[in-house]
């Protein structure tokens, strides 16, 4: 991969990068396509990282069908699918970590205090080897894109990130390859995330300041829902991601919810 992408760099063409886990969904593709508008080459990694799931999590479980991604990248014009074995990405010997803290000791890495090492770990190597230009990533994932962003500031890393657009269901469920763990009577209260975040910005803009008051405001709309159970709901600075008591500029709310097993993330920037 290092060889032939030193190859499209030496031509003179620009690599666009997506890294994905698989199971390619809207989301996916809508990162493909804003790849595609600015780069020659599209590469996408598909790689299910166990260095960024803990030991009850999903590894074994999480979806997989190459072939079936494999004809969706097509379709959308990628050019190459970078999908190593554990054994190409991981050596025995492997010793070394990146890590990005303060960012990562909050929101989702209260609940999974390896995964961002093991995303920032993945990502260091992937951006090694796949050398591109830029890369994109979605706002679904907000605390990753941001821990992603500061890693390329901090380590130098010669590379542009852009960050895409939530895309959701019809009905406002964001994509997820875990959505398809959900029973029928899970994927209604899975749409709690959707509802609740719409609540919370609704009472933003109209003017309520208090954070605890709508965390509490999401918490109820949320548990009124059956099956599901709040790993976390937060309010704070979009950049440095600290708590905001009172809301006097942009904010990011985010939260985390078990829907019976499955675990599901979506998050709004509200502006004022
Ligand atoms: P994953 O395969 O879940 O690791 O996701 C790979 C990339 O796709 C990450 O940058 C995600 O943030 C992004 N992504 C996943 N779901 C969505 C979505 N619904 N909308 C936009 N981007 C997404």
């Amino acid at each position: 991969m290092q060889t032939v992408a030193e190859t499209f760099r030496q031509r003179g063409q620009v690599i666009g990068f997506v890294p994905t886990m698989g199971y390619l969904h809207e989301g996916h593709l809508s990162l493909i396509r804003i790849a595609r508008e600015k780069g020659d080459i599209i590469i996408i990694s598909i790689y299910v990282n166990p260095t960024q799931f803990g030991p009850d999590e999903d590894l074994n479980l999480y979806p997989r069908d190459f072939s079936r991604d494999e004809e969706l990248a097509k379709k959308e014009g990628v050019h190459i699918i970078f999908y190593p074995s554990d054994t190409e990405m991981y050596r025995s010997e492997h010793l070394t970590v990146v890590r990005a803290d303060e960012l990562t000791n909050v929101l989702c890495g209260t609940s999974r205090p390896h995964h961002f090492q093991g995303v920032t770990t993945i990502c260091t190597k992937l951006f090694h080897i796949v050398k591109p230009h830029f890369v994109v990533f979605g706002q679904k994932d907000y605390q990753q894109s941001l821990v992603i962003r500061r890693m390329i500031q901090d380590l130098n890393f010669d590379m542009e990130i852009i960050v895409a657009p939530i895309v959701r269901e019809p009905d406002g469920l964001a994509m997820s390859s875990r959505n398809q763990y959900l029973s029928a009577e899970e994927r209604q209260s899975a749409l709690s995330l959707f509802q609740s975040l719409n609540l919370a910005q609704g009472l933003i803009h109209k003017g309520e300041k208090n954070s605890d008051l709508i965390i509490q405001k999401i918490r109820e709309s949320i548990e009124s829902y059956p099956y599901t159970k709040i790993d976390y709901i937060s309010i704070v600075d979009p950049y440095t991601l600290k708590p905001l008591k009172e809301i006097t500029k942009s904010v990011l709310i985010a939260l985390a919810v078990f829907v019976g097993k499955t675990r599901l993330i979506d998050n709004f920037i509200v502006n004022i």
